[in-house]
């Protein structure tokens, strides 16, 4: 029986669990949902069940499994493996997750931090496959940010490096939940370009035809402004090429400090496909300096959902293999 690792990718609806064998290849998958109402206690049982469920069902011992990687929202204290609070899930409060999963099923385990995980995992088998410099950014709620450097995750002196939707993009700009204002992820998210037009509409009053759907849903999302946009919506338009070219803001600034070979994008935002990266690398190239020309390349992430569950075993191979 060759080696393999467990993955596990802790989100606010879904538990899931890869494994993974030492070619970088998934062997078994298994999804389970996150009983957030049932506390900690209820959410790491679910983590033990499942991970020892999946090894049952391949036929998998304890023995047999290199180690475990859990990719987890934040904050995070790294070095001694706790989940210092956790949003979506209420009572996660300075909890030792590794641990506590680790000593459930017997296994060597290493806490990683969400976005970190899912660029690894494009890394090892998505987008990022034959790059050496390669930074992730998941627009989602926010911005998660992920820089691989032949092939380990830079993490910075304290553990909270590479939080790329907290660079600033404007001085004195939005205020962000970080205490900071002007963060990248309150111009270039997925929520933020809901949150815009919606402030063009409600408090402007600004023709569009959001308004409608806006009505009609009670809210509108990233999908809804880029859907007007090609209908022919002015407002949409505007909205979708501001929070474009305050993201090609970010990825300039991130090639100016690292020269990656690849900036990758995913999180719900991506779905939009070319209508995300065409005006990306548009605004990119003009904002791009003319000392020399331009060589880091930006795609859409290919393993969608299941980055993070991929990268959470690759940081357990990283780590213990
Ligand atoms: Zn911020």
């Amino acid at each position: 029986m060759s080696k393999v690792c467990i993955g596990i990718d802790l989100g606010g609806t879904f538990i899931k669990f890869a494994l993974l064998d030492e070619n970088m290849s998934v062997t078994g998958a298994l999804q389970l949902p996150t009983p957030a109402e049932a506390g900690p206690d209820g959410v790491i049982e679910s983590m033990i069940s499942g991970a020892t469920e999946l090894l049952d069902h391949e036929g998998i011992s304890a023995g047999d499994v290199t180690g475990v990687g859990i990719g987890s929202p934040g904050p995070l204290d790294l070095a001694a493996g706790v989940v210092i609070g956790m949003p979506n899930i209420p009572g996660f409060v300075n909890i030792p997750l590794r641990d506590r999963v680790g000593d459930g099923l017997g296994i060597r385990t290493v806490l990683e931090n969400d976005a970190n995980v899912a660029a690894l995992g494009e890394y090892l088998c998505g987008s990022g496959k034959d790059t050496d410099v390669m930074v992730m950014l998941t627009l989602g709620t926010g911005i998660g940010g992920g820089i691989v450097i032949a092939g380990d995750l830079i993490r910075g002196a304290h553990g909270i490096g590479a939080e790329l939707g907290h660079m600033i993009v404007e001085p004195d700009g939005e205020q962000c939940p970080c205490g900071l204002r002007g963060c990248l992820e309150r111009y270039a998210s997925a929520s933020a370009v809901a949150r815009y037009a919606r402030k063009l509409i409600e408090q402007e009053g600004r023709k569009s035809i959001l308004t409608e759907v806006l009505g009609r849903k009670g809210g509108i999302d990233a999908a809804d402004v880029n859907e007007a946009r090609h209908a022919g919506d002015d407002l949409a338009a505007k909205v979708w090429d501001r929070a474009i070219s305050y993201l090609a803001v970010g990825c300039v600034n991130i090639t100016r400090l690292l020269d990656p070979d690849l900036i990758v994008l995913g999180g719900g935002m991506a779905k939009a496909g070319d209508d995300l990266t065409e005006p990306l690398r548009r605004h990119f190239s003009r904002l791009h300096w003319t000392i020399d020309t331009q060589k880091t390349a930006l795609t859409l992430a290919s393993l969608g959902n299941d980055a993070g569950v991929i990268g959470a075993a690759g940081a357990a191979w990283k780590q213990f293999g």
